[in-house]
């Protein structure tokens, strides 16, 4: 292995202990090119995010302003050695853009939280926690070079959510980063900042709540499209073991998915206990690089997820629930076949900016039922009744469910659903809707909200074999 992207969140930056264990990890990996991609200390970017939203309350904006500057300068205390280089470099940088900080909170108040703004705001956080970690590694010998990641991630423009622009990035990263990969004589870390990028006119741009995965795999995938080296792999430093087959609050004795497939995992991503941000596999399936999810607290362990192309194919790998979702159906009064039916219900949740998760229609197209998030569900009945055209032509109903997702390849063969279903039926779980695409591995099934738990442990129980061990 020659190309390590490492991703440390805001769990594994706590206080000197896991200064000391980043420190760790660095030498456990000595003989590797690292890029370490740094998220913001834990809970800043909420705090960061609250305080642009209520500038108006200023002793609150004060307060909250205080409280991040007092956490940066907490860890600095306890990881320098007073008024050294490193502690003054530090401190200095947390004066630094505190004033920033400051100036951007009266921009806002003055001309109101632009999109703009609020990505602008949200990156001080890993720009804070990343300089922070790269001083540590100064002032511990380690040859470390700060690189805002903005200066590399080129995004297009939609803040809060921005898609990398991967041939603009890769030049940047051809020309920035592969000099000091490259250079034989050097062994230096990069460390950079996670979950922010910049657009094409210069304005900083976030990924995504959760980003910082994403920073990795982008970067994964641009050095090996740039590099010459093409052993390159990404690793995420967590504080579990890795993905989970079952949220323990379902099933509190469930086991740790140790190999899975790229497909796999963007629908345990998707659905599951937000350990991985859903977006990042995107970056990495096409090459084909591995990803590691590993605990931070045990950086030798053999137990970790690995997602790479290879999968224990005859397994279910896991189920997962979305809690909170509303099942909405409309249906056709008078039974005429309205072309244009699912387009319709797709312009009207997309204008009012509502994801839909799951469809489906009989193929008599009498009825169609997606699933929204039970939050997004007032706005999208609302809408729904807004329209002529549903108005006229449907009724429209809807019910308060959850959603199990069994995600695996197992779940391609019939008698595996036949299993499921007779399970369910023990425990007179009543499935309201299903859908599975052409060839996939995610079977959803919509459920009585009140029947969730008992239905994923009836699951569990009864396929328990099939489950990796
Ligand atoms: N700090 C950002 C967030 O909390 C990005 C990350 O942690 O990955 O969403
Ligand atoms: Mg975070």
């Amino acid at each position: 292995m020659a190309i390590i992207v490492m991703k440390f969140g805001g769990s594994c930056l706590l206080d000197k202990n896991a200064f000391e264990k980043i420190l760790k990890i660095t030498n456990i990996y000595k003989d590797i090119k690292k890029i370490f991609v740094v998220s913001a200390l834990k809970g800043i970017t909420d705090l960061l995010s609250k305080t642009a939203q209520g500038l108006e309350d200023i002793k609150e904006t004060d307060k909250n302003i205080s409280l991040i500057e007092k956490r940066h300068l907490d860890i600095i205390e306890h990881i320098f050695e007073e008024d050294s280089e490193h502690y003054i470099k530090a401190r200095d940088w947390v004066d630094e853009k505190l004033s920033e900080l400051d100036d951007a909170f009266a921009d806002i108040k003055e001309f109101g939280l632009e999109p703009y703004y609020r990505d602008y705001v949200l990156s001080f956080g890993e720009i804070l926690s990343t300089y922070i970690l790269n001083q540590y590694l100064l002032s511990c010998s380690v040859d470390s070079v700060y690189i805002p990641a903005n200066k590399i991630i080129i995004t297009n423009d939609e803040f809060n959510n921005a898609y990398p622009l991967y041939d603009l990035t890769n030049s940047r990263v051809k020309n920035l980063l592969i000099p000091l990969i490259e250079n034989p004589k050097k062994d230096v870390v990069m460390c950079l900042t996670g979950f922010l990028g910049r657009n094409k006119i210069g304005y900083i741009t976030t990924l995504g709540r959760g980003g910082s995965d994403y920073t990795s795999t982008i970067l994964a995938h641009s050095l090996y499209s740039t590099s010459s080296d093409k052993d390159i792999k990404v690793i995420l430093w967590k504080d579990v073991d890795g993905l989970l087959a079952i949220n323990p609050k379902y099933v509190p004795e469930s086991s740790l998915i140790k190999n899975l497939d790229y497909n796999e995992a963007k629908h345990i991503a998707n659905f599951g206990a937000k350990i991985l941000h859903p977006k990042c596999l995107e970056a990495i399936e096409k090459y084909k690089i591995p990803l590691e999810i590993r605990n931070f607290d045990k950086p030798l362990d053999d137990n970790f997820t690995q997602i790479s192309d290879r999968s224990d194919k005859e397994q279910i790998k896991g189920i997962s629930a979305i809690e909170y979702a509303t099942i909405i159906t409309v249906i056709s009064g008078s039974l005429v076949d309205v072309p244009g039916v699912l387009a319709k219900i797709f312009k009207t949740m997309s204008k009012n900016k509502i994801s839909v998760s799951l469809v489906a229609q009989s193929s008599s197209e009498i009825g169609t039922s997606f699933i929204v998030n039970s939050e997004d569900s007032e706005a999208a009945i609302k809408a729904l009744n807004k329209s002529k055209f549903f108005v006229e032509f449907f009724e429209v109903k809807w019910e308060d469910v959850a959603v199990i997702n069994i995600t695996g390849l197992k779940i391609l063969e019939t008698k595996t659903k036949a299993e499921i279903f007779s399970a369910l039926d023990k425990k007179n779980v009543k499935v309201k809707a299903i859908s599975q695409g052409f060839d996939e591995l995610n079977l959803s099934l919509v459920i009585d909200r009140k029947k969730l738990i008992d239905a994923i442990n009836i699951i569990h129980d009864d396929l328990y074999e099939d489950f990796e061990s």
